[in-house]
């Protein structure tokens, strides 16, 4: 992938991109829909989810490596086994919009904070909007309340609660692999009806989920002559 450039902004966000994708393949997606258990027989494996069963004879997971974990264990003991035992790292951020007219703070692309009060802030001023601007802020999992972060974006961005025209909370799982979990896929790569994808086998950017993916999609390719 040199050939692309490193660093890439879509005006519309990533959700964009992925949309064309879906839309350019004629992809059949399902959405709010939890994979509760997998189980197999005679080659062919069962999907149980919160309302739904779907049974294939290849299947591949994107999930973090313990759910994934999880959903292998009476399916591939082996793999599950390696998945289950990568440590988890929780973060979380607040999204908030503010009226241009309200803040003064110049155009920045982020902050890196000195102390430990929030982790970092993505600003949205690389995309201009006509009349607001956008921060995301990043906190360590359960450190403040909702109430607490609000205050520390507003003495950031030296504004006022109620110039918040907008704020969400966003929950993130993020892989924390250790020493003794490199080369995961070397190790997990051992049955030709199972795919794993994500951020834990090859890095967690966004270009190392897409090599893994191309090099499993590879694998699958191989798998039908
Ligand atoms: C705050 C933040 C900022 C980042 N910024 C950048 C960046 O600027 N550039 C970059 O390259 N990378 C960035 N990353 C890293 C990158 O975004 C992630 O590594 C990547 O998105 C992970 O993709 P994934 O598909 O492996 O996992 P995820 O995106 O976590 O997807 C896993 C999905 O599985 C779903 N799921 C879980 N359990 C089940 C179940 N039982 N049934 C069905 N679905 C289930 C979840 O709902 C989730 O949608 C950032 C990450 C974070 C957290």
């Amino acid at each position: 992938m040199e050939e692309f450039p490193r660093k890439y902004t879509f005006r519309t966000g990533i959700k964009a991109f992925l949309d064309l994708i879906v839309k350019k393949n004629n992809l059949s997606v399902i959405h709010n829909s939890e994979v509760q258990s997998i189980s197999v027989k005679d080659s062919l494996y069962t999907i149980s989810t919160n309302g739904e069963t779907y049974q294939t004879k290849k299947i591949a997971f994107a999930t973090d490596p313990q759910t994934t974990g999880r959903l292998l264990k009476d399916i591939a003991a082996d793999i599950s086994g390696v998945l289950s035992d990568i440590q988890l790292s929780r973060s979380e951020s607040l999204n908030v919009v503010v009226e241009k007219d309200h803040i003064s703070l110049k155009e920045i692309a982020g902050i890196i904070p000195m102390d430990d009060a929030f982790s970092s802030v993505v600003a949205r001023d690389t995309v201009l909007h006509p009349l607001y601007r956008g921060f995301t802020f990043h906190f360590e999992d359960g450190k403040k309340t909702l109430g607490e972060q609000i205050k520390t974006a507003c003495e950031v961005l030296n504004i006022s609660e109620k110039d918040i025209v907008e704020h969400s909370s966003t929950k993130h799982l993020l892989p924390a692999p250790r020493i003794k979990d490199m080369n995961i896929a070397e190790r997990i790569d051992t049955h030709k009806d199972i795919y794993v994808l994500g951020n834990y086998l090859y890095g967690l950017s966004l270009e190392d989920c897409a090599l893994r993916s191309a090099e499993e999609y590879k694998r699958y390719k191989t798998s039908l002559m």
